[in-house]
């Protein structure tokens, strides 16, 4: 946004500003926002499931090690020789290993095998070779200090990865697991993956020697059908989800030693690779993107609306976590960690619903509330940080205030039904575009839905084309902007507000690119203005220099649940404690007027 008030001259001179130390001066007396509580070490109260983090030694990526409870490192092979361990990129594996100083509950294994990893069929054919491994497997355990071994063989009995096999691998595969678990004590971790199909697992026979299975359902078919669908639909072939677990269970694995494998990747056709992490996704010109509500798996289309990729997103991945709650499996797992977005959108939504004490004990049961963050990754650079930036705040404080937090780059997933399940929509520098985004958002909203806005998503001009909106900003459309951004003194204009109640009568804000609306949000009876700049910054602008005028910062319409902040610019806008403060009260403010009751008032 860059329209420049015709308030403003240009100025070829350069202003100082005494913001920055009036600011020390301010802050020294402003309130501190106490920190959020960090997730929990330990102590689970019997409602969490595990989550098994597959990393590669191919990543560098440091995995945050609060989001999982087993890493398991990929991969370590079957050696040359046939009886003992070769690990890949070991400098890493210890470092991984290490991570288990973060997190005191982490348990950290080494996976043997992988797509192609041979020589399994040799050595398990052989006792002395088996031995001889379950050996060196035990010594790898003790010389890294981690928790246990996990074996990929894929498959017993199979050639397909071009790798040798044999008929007696499956019955060679039960002794390999005996082997390993007297080499290993009780006391360290043994599990498998196995396929979708159990492929080649005699698991009745090696069950009491293994912790727990992980089943790979993915990879179950591939385009124009879905990979990891979790049920059956025109879009899926035979094996899914379901019928995967159904097998297992059927050929004796128990529940409570099954875990779901998820996948952080899409499996396509031309113009899509057939592998493409889910970090890399993006929906290409003449394509779009579906909903598969019988699969419950999303999917990219063509023009014809054939699958061209299927592939998770935070939608199905929380539906899959429903999924293990109700089988009562023991959790889930997932390849790999690095596939997930910058914004941990995968990792955090498994964290979240399958580690419930993450939470503090108060809130360890249920979180109270529901979220949405909403957020453009297409917005000009300095939203996009703020975007990156909030994501990051809001799921901090979600450990403190107890609340789920979902989050979206689009609405299109989110018909009215889907919505009103959320509290509060935190929005972030963006807006609904389609109609159908924009009347699920209006029957939302007109229905006592929550919206906190930051910044450009009050941001409407004469391309909106949206007289709704209008209406519930309680303010016209989009009229200027100071540039470049600047830090202000900002004055609370209503100090009794429950959202302005603790904090100091002025204080500075980091820089921001501050907005006009004309008519101003004052003119509006039902609109009450928080916070807006203090006349003391006029003039204001280094480029474009305003000398008067009314910006307001936050307010409120009283016809909604909603509440404003022209904040959101660039990358310090967290950096301010005062400030910091505030978006925390305008949330709670939102939140705690919820038809459904004040969620900070519940037990
Ligand atoms: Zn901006």
């Amino acid at each position: 946004m860059n329209s420049i008030c015709p308030s403003v001259r240009l100025s070829s001179g350069f202003r100082f500003r005494l913001f920055l130390i009036l600011s020390l001066l301010i802050l020294s007396s402003a309130p501190l926002l106490s920190a959020a509580a960090s997730p929990a070490d330990g102590g689970g109260d019997g409602e969490d499931k595990i989550v098994v983090a597959y990393v590669t030694s191919w990543s560098d990526v440091i995995p945050n090690p609060h989001y999982m409870t087993h890493l398991n490192y990929a991969f370590g092979h079957v050696a040359d020789s046939f009886d003992s361990v070769r690990i890949d990129n070991p400098s890493r594996f210890r470092r991984m290993a290490e991570l288990k100083r973060e997190n005191s509950r982490l348990k950290v294994l080494l996976s043997i095998g992988g797509w192609g990893s041979g020589r399994f069929s040799e050595m398990a054919a052989d006792p002395t070779l088996r031995r001889s491994f379950a050996r060196s497997c035990r010594k790898v355990v003790d010389d890294y200090g981690i928790d246990g071994i996990d074996i990929d063989w894929e498959y017993p009995g199979s050639n397909a990865a071009g790798i040798s096999s044999s008929a007696t691998d499956p019955e060679n595969f039960v002794k390999l697991l005996h082997d390993l678990r007297e080499a290993l004590g009780s006391d360290r971790l043994l599990t498998i993956a196995s396929g979708a199909w159990g492929n080649g697992c005699l698991f009745k026979d090696f069950i009491d020697d293994v912790d727990f299975v992980n089943v790979m359902t993915y990879d179950m078919a591939s385009a124009p059908r879905h990979h990891s669908p979790l049920h059956k639909s025109p879009n899926t072939g035979d094996m899914v989800v379901d019928t995967a677990i159904d097998t297992h269970l059927a050929a004796g694995v128990p529940a409570d030693k099954l875990t779901l494998g998820v996948p952080f990747y899409g499996r396509g056709a031309a113009p899509y690779g057939n592998f493409v992490n889910y970090a890399d996704l993006t929906v290409r010109p003449g394509c779009e993107e579906k909903w598969d509500a019988t699969a419950m798996a999303p999917y990219i289309a063509d023009a014809d609306g054939k699958l061209l990729v299927g592939y998770d997103n935070g939608r199905s991945m929380a539906l899959k976590c429903d999924y293990v709650r109700e089988r009562g499996l023991k959790g889930i797992m997932y390849w790999d960690y690095s596939g997930d977005r910058d914004d941990n959108e995968l990792r955090s939504t498994i964290a979240d619903r399958m580690l419930p004490s993450r939470y503090p004990a108060d809130y360890a049961r249920a979180p109270r509330f529901k979220a949405l963050l909403y957020y453009s990754d297409k917005a000009e650079p300095a939203h996009v940080d703020f975007a990156r930036q909030s994501i990051e705040y809001f799921h901090r404080l979600s450990y403190g205030e107890g609340y789920i937090l979902d989050r979206t780059t689009s609405l299109a997933d989110y018909p009215y039904e889907r919505l009103k399940e959320y509290d509060v929509m935190i929005v972030i520098n963006t807006m609904p575009f389609s109609k159908a985004e924009r009347e699920a958002f209006e029957l939302y909203m007109e229905n006592g839905g929550g919206w906190i806005g930051f910044h450009a998503a009050g941001y409407n001009d004469a391309n909106t084309h949206w007289d709704w909106f209008n209406n519930f900003l309680g303010a016209g459309k989009f009229y200027c902007n100071t540039w470049p951004p600047q830090p202000a003194l900002l004055d609370v204009n209503t100090a009794g507000h429950d959202v302005t109640k603790n904090l100091p009568s002025s204080f500075v804000a980091p820089e921001c690119e501050w907005y006009q609306w004309r008519p101003a949000p004052g003119e509006n009876k039902d609109v009450e203005v928080l916070l807006s700049l203090s006349p003391k910054n006029y003039p204001i602008g280094l480029k474009d220099i305003v000398y008067y005028g009314d910006f307001p910062v936050v307010w409120t319409n009283r016809r909604y649940r909603m509440i404003y902040l022209n904040i959101g610019h660039g990358d310090t806008e967290y950096s301010d404690p005062t400030q910091n403060l505030l978006i925390v009260n305008a949330f709670r403010w939102v939140v705690s007027r919820s038809p459904k009751g004040n969620p900070f008032m519940k037990g």
